[in-house]
């Protein structure tokens, strides 16, 4: 995890707002060929020879992410995920980003700070230029919108659309493990309200807690399916939830989906946490948001290139739009997916 302690408190209104922006902004680098001006005009020029991706993400205090338990370089960071995800997400690679936050002046230019680290490191690790963005107060709260730029040739890039009948259905990674990690932060945080000597013990849960604060966009697999020579046909990050996002895939390619419940990849930390909230795995698998991770559709034609690699997991197939979209329980039931999450969720 990252260390967010800050014990100096200097005021907003000491720096000003063009005195914020250039501190925030003084130790910018940019890294990209594409970028051929960044922050300090009116506007950023970028030079790409590929097609252009774009994608905006907003997240709002109290309803995206609460500070009393989310330290704000781990936003940062997240609020930088969530969007190179969607351009990951396109088949693209993310080239920059402009960040653009509103906040009230409780907050000291030391917070504003710890946010930006955040967002610099992610751009150091994923290799994204800041080229830009906007400050302004608010009355209450944080508001963050980050806008990401990637480019891809025009023939490479994956929509949600390309899926047909008998197209495989493959996820990264593993699911539910983020909505986990929630439920501890809020479990703690009732805990600490409680009594605030009470010290908080989630040294067992930590890979649930990294998935919730510091999830990681699957750079990796774009890469991965480029090297195996698999092009995708559909493909969609799962923020919302695995149901809500097949779904979405079905009706943008016009076809059905069968799931199998055994093929979902759970970590055993999920099983184990799921047991614990008396929470059933399958449906936080189903439901639980914030995965980040990419589900894709491919040929039946590459399963021998797909079948053993270890970050990738087959999950179910395309059928006929009127079968519907299923999950077939391991007892061999047939249950549809509903929108908002699998229809148990509400038991
Ligand atoms: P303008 O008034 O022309 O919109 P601003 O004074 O808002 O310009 O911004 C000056 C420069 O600083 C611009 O290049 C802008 O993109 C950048 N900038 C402003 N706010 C932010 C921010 N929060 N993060 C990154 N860059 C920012
Ligand atoms: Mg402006």
């Amino acid at each position: 995890m990252i260390e967010d302690k800050n014990p100096q408190r200097t005021s907003i209104e000491n720096l000003g707002e063009f005195g914020l922006i250039d501190y925030i902004t003084q130790d910018v680098e940019l890294s990209q060929q594409s970028t051929s001006k960044g922050i300090g005009d009116d506007a950023a020029v970028i030079d790409h020879t590929t097609s252009t991706v774009i994608t905006t993400d907003m997240l709002v205090e109290g309803i995206h992410f609460d500070l009393s338990y989310v330290p704000l370089k781990h936003l940062g960071y997240k609020a930088v995920m969530v969007n190179l995800s969607d351009v990951y997400a396109m088949n693209a690679v993310p080239t920059q980003i402009t960040v653009s936050i509103a906040m009230s002046n409780r907050f000291p230019v030391e917070a504003v700070e710890e946010l930006y680290n955040g967002i610099k490191l992610a751009c150091k690790i994923y290799n994204v230029d800041l080229i830009g963005g906007d400050t302004t107060a608010s009355q209450s709260g944080l508001i963050i919108s980050i806008t990401a730029i990637g480019e891809q040739k025009a023939e490479d890039i994956v929509y949600r659309s390309g899926a047909a009948d008998n197209d495989l259905l493959v996820v990264s990674g593993d699911l539910g493990a983020a909505y986990l990690g929630l439920q501890i932060l809020e479990r703690e945080k009732a805990v600490y309200k409680a009594n605030p000597n009470n010290q908080p013990d989630v040294e067992a849960y930590s890979y649930l807690l990294e998935r919730q604060l510091k999830p990681e966009a699957r750079k990796d697999i774009p890469k991965l399916l480029q090297e195996l020579e698999v092009k995708p046909t559909s493909m969609i990050d799962l923020s919302d939830g695995l149901s809500s996002e097949v779904i979405h895939l079905c009706k943008n390619s016009n076809i059905g989906m069968k799931l199998y419940e055994e093929k979902l990849p759970l970590d055993p930390t999920v099983i184990a946490a799921c047991e614990e909230f008396n929470l059933d795995s399958t449906t936080i698998a189903l439901s639980g948001g914030e995965d980040y991770e990419l589900l894709f559709t491919v040929k039946q034609e590459d399963f021998p290139k797909i079948k053993a690699n270890p970050s990738l997991s087959i999950i179910g197939h395309a059928v006929p739009k009127n079968e519907g979209i299923h999950l077939i329980t391991r007892s061999g039931e047939q249950i549809p997916i509903k929108a908002m999450g699998w229809n148990s969720f509400q038991e």
